[in-house]
């Protein structure tokens, strides 16, 4: 059985083992299906503090990974397909096997939103993309479309005109993402904007790579398709708590609710991260909120007598 079982090997999980490695807890690190989280799929990052020169994503989250180690976390490649989270000890069914904790830090984040269309699952590696930062690279001078409106559809929109010209393609007029990046989309010669517009299938050619989009405009209803190489997919992130639907309180998008600081509804289960957070989202925040998890279970812990 073991004090603190951590899931999720993001900003969050990472900084919630470090703590609870140093309080002396052994804590046990369940990866996930995306191990290092969002940063592990991310270039540069230039905002996370103590840093001057930037840092590449995967190498932040590697070094967390090997801080934690190094005050005895244990890492495991899985992810909780089932939780008993009735009593405690609370168990988790991993990789086929049952495993019992005393306190559970759920730091599970957030993955991609599809937009559920034919032909984009299957692409997928194949020209359908949620990650610009990682596969940009491969559309240079190729056709690229980015379907969503908000600050990470702009963004990254942006960010692909360094590789060739790209396609927005948006359900509305009005665009969710904040003013500067609208401003800096709609001053960017390279991207052409087509609104009110959704996207109804992605479609390939005879060697099983993306060749197009099959679009619609909502408001005429007009249909047409476009050559598309690269299909990058920018709509949101959906937060990972399949596993505790009907346990802990979430909101009607999947999020944990929070129970002040980093209590959930559950005496000793904590949460940390973008399983939580919906407004910051940022790995600085992440990681905060891990520390703060960690903290709770160890004084938890602590007045249980441990
Ligand atoms: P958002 O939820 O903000 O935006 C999602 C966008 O995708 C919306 O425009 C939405 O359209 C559209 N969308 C959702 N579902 C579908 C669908 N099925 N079909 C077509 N379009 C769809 O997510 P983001 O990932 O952009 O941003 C998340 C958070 O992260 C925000 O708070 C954002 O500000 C922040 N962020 C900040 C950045 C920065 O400051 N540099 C960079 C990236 C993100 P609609 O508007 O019609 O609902």
């Amino acid at each position: 059985m073991h004090n603190v079982v951590i899931l999720g090997s993001g900003c969050a999980g990472n900084t919630a083992a470090i703590y609870s490695a140093r309080a002396g807890l052994k804590p046990l690190v369940l990866m996930g299906k995306e191990p290092g989280g969002q940063l592990s799929i991310t270039s540069e990052v230039e905002n996370f503090p103590g840093f001057p020169e930037g840092i590449m994503g995967p190498q932040l989250v590697e070094n967390m990974k090997l801080q934690a180690e190094r005050f005895g976390a244990e890492y495991r490649y899985g992810w909780v397909e089932e939780a008993d989270l009735s009593k405690r000890p609370f168990r988790l069914k991993v990789d086929g096997e049952w495993i019992e904790t005393s306190t559970l830090i759920v730091a599970t984040g957030a993955s991609a939103r599809w937009l559920g269309i034919p032909g984009e699952q299957n692409l997928i590696g194949k020209g359908v993309s949620s990650c610009a930062t990682c596969d940009g690279f491969f559309y240079r001078g190729l056709k690229i479309m980015v379907v969503g409106g908000g600050d990470s559809a702009l963004e990254e929109a942006n960010f692909l005109t360094r590789f060739s010209d790209v396609m927005l393609v948006h359900r509305r007029e009005e665009f969710r993402a904040s003013k500067i990046m609208i401003d800096r989309v709609a001053a960017n010669p390279k991207i052409k904007m087509i609104l009110n517009t959704v996207v109804d299938e992605v479609l390939a050619n005879e060697t099983g790579v993306v060749s197009g989009a099959r679009l619609r405009n909502v408001k005429t209803g007009e249909k047409w398709d476009e050559a598309v190489d690269g299909f990058f997919v920018a709509i949101g992130h959906i937060p990972n708590t399949k596993p505790f639907v009907g346990q802990l309180d979430l909101d009607e998008e999947g999020y944990i609710l929070s129970h002040g600081g980093a209590r959930t509804n559950i005496t000793a289960v904590f949460h940390a991260g973008d399983v939580q957070d919906r407004q910051y989202r940022q790995a600085i925040t992440a990681a905060g909120a891990g520390c703060m998890a960690a903290i709770e279970a160890e004084r938890f812990l602590e007045a249980e007598g441990h």
